[in-house]
C-alpha cells in the first residue's frame, strides 16, 4: 500500500493524483486531519484513515507492514518536530517498507530549515529505510497572487540578486511518486535504488527576483520592478499585509539565505527523477496571469 500524509493540501493532492494515474485506488491511502475534505478520493476508492500529528494515538494503526508511506511535512511551523516524531514512530511500529520525507534543500540555514534536519535525523534514528525529498521552493511561493503584483507593479523582496532554483509543485509531487512507486512496479523509468538516499530537489535553472519582475512585465505587459528593501522593511511590509510575525521573521530569514545563495542549487536530481526538464519559470509566470 502506498500511504501520503497531508493528502489534502497542495502538494499532497497532487502526488495522490500522480499515484492513481500509476496504480489501482486500492493500493493507495491518505492519512489526513479531516475525513470530509479527502470525502472525494474516498468516493475513488482511496483509503482514507483520519490522523492528527498532534494527537499520536490517532496513527496507531495509520501504517502497516510493508507500506511505502510519505511524510507531507506538516505546516505549523514550531510544531513539527513532535508531530514528525509520532509519525516516525507509528510507521517504525509498523514496519514500514519505505518512509519517504518532505524536507528542505541541504545547503539551506535559515531558521525554516532547522525542523527538516531535526526530523531527518529522527527518520535515520529509526532505522527505517527511507528517500529525504528536499525540496526546494515552490515557484507558486511567488506567483500565488501574480495579478495583484503585477498590478502593483513591484517584486519586493530582502534577497537582493540571490538566487533561487524554484519549480513547480507538480515537478515534486511528480518526484515523490517516483520515489514510491520505484523498486515495485519496475515500470518508472527509475533505477530501482531510491531507498535511503537524500535527492536535492530544485528547479533547473536558478533566477532572481529582478528576472522575475521582468518575466511578470514581458507575460501581462504592464511594468513590473523589483524593489530591494533592508530585512526590517521586508518586516514591516509582510507584517502590515497581515501575516503573523513569526512567519513574517521566518519568510525574512528565507530572504536573507536566498541572498546567501542557499536554494540557488540546481544538481538536477530532480529533473532526473521525473525524467524530463523542470517547469520553467516564464512558463509557471504565463499560466500564473493566464497569459
Ligand atoms: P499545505 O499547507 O497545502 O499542506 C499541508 C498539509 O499538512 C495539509 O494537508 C494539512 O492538513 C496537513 N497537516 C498539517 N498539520 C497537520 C496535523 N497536525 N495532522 C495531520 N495533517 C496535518 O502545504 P503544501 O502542500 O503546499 O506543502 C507541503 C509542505 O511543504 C508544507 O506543509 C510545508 O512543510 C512545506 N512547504 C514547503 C514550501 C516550499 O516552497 N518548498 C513552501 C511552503 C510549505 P489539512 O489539509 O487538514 O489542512
Amino acid at each position: 500500500m502506498y500511504v501520503v500524509t497531508g493528502a489534502t493540501g497542495q502538494l499532497g493532492r497532487l502526488v495522490v493524483e500522480g499515484l492513481l494515474a500509476e496504480v489501482p485506488a486500492s493500493e493507495v491511502a491518505v492519512a489526513v486531519r479531516s475525513a470530509e475534505k479527502a470525502a472525494d478520493l474516498a468516493a475513488r476508492g482511496v483509503d482514507v484513515r483520519v490522523v492528527d500529528y498532534d494527537r499520536p494515538q490517532t496513527l496507531d494503526g495509520a501504517f502497516a507492514a510493508g507500506d511505502r508511506v510519505l511524510l507531507i511535512s506538516g505546516s505549523e511551523v514550531g510544531r513539527r518536530v513532535p508531530q514528525h516524531r509520532a509519525v516516525v514512530e507509528a510507521a517504525r511500529a509498523a514496519g514500514v517498507a519505505l518512509l519517504a520525507y518532505t524536507s528542505i534543500l541541504g545547503a539551506a540555514t535559515f531558521r525554516l530549515a532547522d525542523e527538516h534536519r531535526a526530523t531527518e535525523e529522527l527518520i535515520l534514528a529509526s532505522g527505517l529505510p527511507y528517500a529525504f525529498l528536499r525540496n526546494g521552493w515552490y515557484t507558486e511561493n511567488y506567483l500565488g497572487d501574480a495579478a495583484g503584483t503585477v498590478a502593483r507593479g513591484v517584486v519586493l523582496g530582502s534577497a537582493g540578486d540571490g538566487r533561487v532554483a524554484t519549480a513547480p509543485r507538480r515537478d515534486y509531487a511528480d518526484a515523490a511518486v517516483a520515489v514510491l512507486l520505484d523498486g515495485n512496479d519496475g515500470n518508472d523509468g527509475n533505477d530501482g535504488n531510491e531507498q535511503n538516499r537524500a535527492y536535492e530537489l530544485s528547479g533547473d535553472v536558478a533566477w532572481s527576483l529582478p528576472e522575475l519582475a521582468a518575466e511578470l512585465a514581458k507575460a501581462s505587459g504592464e511594468p513590473v520592478v523589483h524593489r530591494d528593501v533592508t530585512p526590517a522593511e521586508h518586516l514591516d511590509v509582510l507584517v502590515g499585509a497581515g501575516l503573523p510575525q513569526g512567519f513574517a521573521e521566518a519568510l525574512v530569514d528565507v530572504d536573507a539565505g536566498i541572498a546567501r545563495g542557499e536554494l540557488a542549487g540546481t544538481p538536477g536530481d530532480l529533473a532526473r527523477l521525473i525524467g524530463r526538464p523542470t517547469v520553467p519559470l516564464a512558463e509557471s509566470v504565463r499560466s500564473a496571469l493566464g497569459a
